[in-house]
């Protein structure tokens, strides 16, 4: 079958998968609220049906799956999915994206499984600066999950920082430098105005420019690395070799080459981060659609694919958060824990 190309020309190749919209922590520019509103557990896709769908979605050209959340390790036996989907044989990465908290005693679990690679979030190496941006405790053990990564996957464990002014911009270098010392990548990703992140405004942001001048003035210089790839890192490489990469999301937006789309634990599916509307398959997989009928909705939505959300806001002057509280509380679809970051 030939791969879905979208109105841009863009392929359809990586799906981000939220397996609960359910967390541990309370990330500031995630999770800000106390309250929130689950999906109900009767609502949420069997592995049996996810692993269906991905089986599906590898017709219409998806070759990379990455399973989020909230946190995805709170879903029970999440290792489970994990060998469904290693034996889809299209596929050909399997990732995970985690805070840590529970990964040091599942990734013996996981890497059996087949999971192939994996990310962990850690913003801060200060205990009182984890609980003030996550508020709840557990620094120690996300870097417990990290040393068990690291071990089952070497050279596959990336790390994610989400940089903040006021909060932990002060730590760009010690972040950096516990990434090296343990051959570890890490990203750095700008704070951006996506739903649940009810507290966002424009000068919280650290820009990508901010983040280079700050490494180059301690390691000198820095070389972009020419890479050709649909992943939204750009990667750069100090004078010692070390290799770090920054997501521009807020101020360099590259929904030019987007192929990803996201699923929620509760079967919606959405062709952008900011989309207000999805398509309900989980609806079409519990009406007894064929897999064929299914792959076809998926082609015809896909194909009618206009989104750039992240350009669009960027182009808005005055800008604040994305979507009120109300409307969050209304719809916890709207929310980057039920969408799956
Ligand atoms: N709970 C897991 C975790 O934190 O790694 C997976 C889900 S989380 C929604 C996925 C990623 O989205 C995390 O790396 C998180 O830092 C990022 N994220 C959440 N809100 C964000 C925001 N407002 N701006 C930038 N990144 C954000
Ligand atoms: Fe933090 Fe991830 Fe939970 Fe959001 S889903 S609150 S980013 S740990
Ligand atoms: Fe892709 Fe939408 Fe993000 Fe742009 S904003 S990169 S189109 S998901």
């Amino acid at each position: 079958m030939q791969p879905a190309l979208d109105t841009l020309g863009r392929p359809l190749a990586n799906l981000r998968i939220s397996v609960t919209d359910r967390c541990n922590l309370r990330c500031a520019y995630c999770m800000p609220e106390e309250e929130y509103r689950w999906l109900p557990k009767e609502h949420l896709l069997r592995f049996e049906e996810l692993a269906r769908l991905v089986r599906v979605f590898t017709a219409l050209g998806v070759r990379k799956v990455r399973l989020t959340g909230g946190e995805p390790l709170l879903r029970h036996d999440l290792h489970e999915l994990v060998r469904q989907l290693a034996g889809i044989r299209a596929l050909e990465d399997i990732a995970l994206t985690t805070n840590g908290l529970l990964l040091a005693e599942q990734a013996d679990a996981l890497a059996d499984a087949g999971l192939h690679r994996i990310t962990v979030s850690l913003d801060t190496l200060r205990e009182d600066v984890f609980e003030t941006l996550t508020r709840r405790q557990g620094l120690a053990k996300v870097l417990a999950g990290i040393d068990a990564a690291a071990g089952r996957w070497p050279g596959r464990v990336k790390l994610d920082m989400v940089v903040m002014r006021g909060t932990n911009e002060g730590e760009l270098l010690a972040l950096l430098d516990f990434a090296r010392e343990r051959s570890l990548e890490l990203r750095f990703i700008e704070y951006m105005d996506v739903g649940g992140a009810t507290r966002w405004s424009p000068t919280a942001v650290v820009s990508r420019a901010e983040i280079l001048a700050t490494i180059a003035a301690r390691h000198g210089e820095i070389e972009p690395l020419a890479e050709h790839s649909s992943a939204p890192a750009e990667r750069f490489r100090l004078r010692d070799g070390t290799v770090f990469g920054i997501i521009a999301s807020t101020t360099a937006p590259f929904c030019s080459r987007c192929d990803r789309a996201r699923l929620t634990a509760d079967g919606m599916w959405y062709l952008c981060l900011y989309a207000r509307l999805g398509l309900d398959l989980r609806e079409l997989l519990r009406a007894g659609a064929t897999d064929e009928s299914i792959a076809a909705r998926l082609r015809t939505t896909w194909t009618a694919r206009a989104d750039r959300g992240a350009e669009q806001r960027l182009e808005e002057l005055a800008r604040g958060p994305l979507v009120g509280l109300d409307a969050l509380r209304r719809d916890p679809h709207l929310e980057m824990h039920t969408r799956g970051g």
